[in-house]
């Protein structure tokens, strides 16, 4: 029986390592799991492209909760990623910009993704969302710090006239507490499954392995990725 068998789930899913994790975790919990992705002319065009093959594989990895698993969304937020303009979305160089942030930060960008998944789980009838936000090793990314997500969940409370439920399990995780939480749900198989198939890396490269998955090697995120991977091989 699932944890919470009277509950379903949404989860904003990239086909990264992070909604990976969350996706795993909540076909764990919820009885119904449905995933939502956005494009918004990112420059990782190839992590739309994961998506399937992660949710596909979910399936064979985690048979026992392969029937929980429904249907995929894709929302088109083209239109708000020419507003954004950060380096995910055009050609400039990934460093940090005089406010401190990454140039990697897309102004609202999980605020945006929340507002759009609340409406489209209140027309599906999902009762949680579960997003990958993580304020500890979290990029300097205001909008993934807790405070700014129990805020939305407020708003779109309020907002919706029913409550919102915006659940976050790698808040205060480490990366490296990420690759241990897959490993406790899934084994070596999920393991794999993320090494093989997730795709983190803001260059969208995937010409190089390491034992940690395929990227560049040298952006912010395959470094956090990297980094995580090795303190969590060193504690196993
Ligand atoms: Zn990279």
């Amino acid at each position: 029986m699932p944890k919470n068998p009277a509950r379903s789930a949404l989860i904003l899913f990239s086909g990264g390592q992070d909604s990976a994790t969350c996706l795993a975790w909540a076909l764990e919990r919820y009885a119904r799991v449905e995933t939502v992705g956005f494009d918004y002319g990112q420059r990782h065009a190839v992590e739309m492209r994961a998506r399937q093959t992660v949710r596909d594989g979910m399936a064979t990895v985690l048979p026992q909760w392969a029937g929980r698993l429904g249907p995929d969304h894709v929302i088109d937020l083209s239109g708000y990623g020419r507003i954004a303009d950060s380096a995910l979305t055009t050609d400039r160089a990934i460093e940090i910009d005089a406010r401190g942030l990454p140039t990697t930060f897309v102004p609202g960008r999980n605020l945006v993704f929340l507002t759009c998944a609340a409406a489209l789980a209140d027309r599906r009838g999902l009762d949680v969302l579960v997003g990958g936000m993580c304020e500890t090793d979290y990029s300097g990314y205001p909008d993934c710090r807790r405070d700014t997500i129990d805020a939305m969940a407020t708003a779109l409370s309020l907002g919706l006239d029913r409550p919102v439920v915006i659940e976050t399990p790698l808040m205060t995780l480490t990366k490296a507490g990420t690759w241990a939480l897959a490993e406790r749900i899934g084994g070596q198989a999920l393991i794999d499954l993320i090494v093989e198939d997730s795709h983190t890396c803001y260059r969208g490269d995937r010409t190089l392995r390491f034992d940690w998955g395929y990227g560049c090697g040298a952006c912010p995120a395959c470094e956090l990725r990297s980094i995580g991977h090795g303190q969590w091989m060193a504690r196993r």
